[in-house]
């Protein structure tokens, strides 16, 4: 099914819903009796907020996270009445009536913010649902753990407030060896306990892959959803949702000392036949990947990066392949069953995450099975 995005565009991207779902259902699987939430901020990760929540709402997830207000009141009309949205970024000034009409629950990660959201909910006289986040040793984003047993102990606040949600987030959950897993772990358990009767979430998609003890009432895996390793490459369970591919927009051949791209970086030593790809870093194709660091695949055939990569196109050797192969308006993988997004991470010196959240929207964007979604009025 076609997707938003263009007609015509030279660079193509299809999600598969399916693998999506079904990889959903390998991480509710993992964590049950714990319930799976699905963290589709920024977009569901550069995938599309409506078809990837519209699929799993479908296949049954009822708790999402978002990043801020935006994205909240983006996903409220796709999902069903009774999917609870989580702001992971608390709660802006000014913005409480806004976040109470929508039904969006806020995780409050300061002491500002819990008193804010205390006073609207006094002054509405009904107390509104949030989450509380307590920072187990990341120094990112939460209460610390004196400030979380003060409200815990603070009348007012637990009469205006409908804690739904305890949580803290790892540091270090893609790495199951690091000692800071257990160190959080203990320091967020001591905190919470404070909050007997609030149901608990620690879990990211590496947190998914750690023992059952850091699931918790709730996981919140992100990425694995996606298709990306959570934890050290014990994600291999997941599919792949993601297939990037590129057209040839022009195939060339150059002699010995001929430049090629801005700067003239490479200089052919030999003949060398070459495709130009219509996608660039204006696609979010990262630019790091030029001078051969980064490669395009045809049928597992690599086709290495040749000189830097443009706005709108690169370059690649099409040497490895038999001459005649391919033709102007062709096709061949960026991201696909030879290069998999955690590989193009790595190549990039970055992280699959920064590769998808970057895909931009160029594309002709095709969806897989799973459910489009729409909507409602
Ligand atoms: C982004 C985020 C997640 C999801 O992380 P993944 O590593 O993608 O699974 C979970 N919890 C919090 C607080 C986050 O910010």
């Amino acid at each position: 099914m076609k997707g938003a995005g263009q007609a015509f565009a030279s660079g193509r991207l299809a999600v598969d819903l399916d693998a999506l779902l079904a990889n959903h259902r390998t991480l509710a699987h993992r964590v049950a009796p714990a319930q799976c939430a699905a963290v589709i901020k920024a977009d569901a990760y550069g995938l599309g907020v409506l078809p990837v929540a519209a699929t799993l709402a479908a296949g049954g997830c009822r708790a999402f996270f978002v990043a801020h207000l935006a994205e909240g009141l983006e996903a409220k009309p796709m999902l069903p009445d009774d999917a609870e949205i989580f702001l992971l970024n608390g709660l802006p000034a000014g913005a409480e009536e806004e976040c109470a009409r929508a039904g969006l629950i806020p995780v409050l990660n300061s002491m500002g913010q819990a008193r804010r959201w205390a006073a609207f909910g006094a002054a509405m006289g009904r107390p509104g649902k949030a989450a509380l986040q307590i920072d187990s040793g990341m120094s990112r984003l939460g209460l610390s753990p004196d400030d979380a047993a003060a409200l815990a102990g603070d009348v007012a606040f637990r009469a205006a407030v409908t804690l739904r949600l305890i949580m803290s987030h790892l540091a270090c959950a893609d790495r199951s060896e690091a000692p800071s897993n257990g160190d959080q772990l203990r320091a967020f358990e001591v905190a919470a306990a404070c909050f007997p009767d609030v149901p608990r979430s620690l879990a990211n998609s590496g947190g998914v892959f750690l023992p059952s003890s850091y699931h918790q009432a709730m996981a919140r895996p992100g990425i694995a959803h996606y298709g990306g390793a959570a934890n050290d490459g014990i994600g291999a369970a997941l599919k792949p949702v993601v297939r990037l591919q590129a057209q040839i927009v022009q195939l060339r051949a150059i002699g010995p000392g001929t430049g090629v791209g801005y700067g003239l970086d490479f200089r052919a030593d030999r003949l060398c036949r070459l495709a130009t790809l219509g996608v660039g870093y204006a696609d979010g194709w990262p630019r790091s990947l030029g001078g051969g660091r980064g490669s395009a695949w045809f049928n597992g055939i690599r086709l290495p990066t040749v000189g830097r990569i443009s706005m709108d196109s690169m370059t690649v050797d099409i040497g490895a392949l038999e001459d005649g192969t391919l033709a102007e308006g062709d096709w061949v993988d960026l991201i696909g069953p030879d290069q998999g997004i955690d590989a193009v991470g790595v190549a990039a010196g970055t992280i699959s995450y920064e590769i998808l959240t970057s895909l931009g929207h160029r594309y002709e964007r095709v969806y897989l099975g799973g459910h489009m979604g729409s909507s409602r009025p």
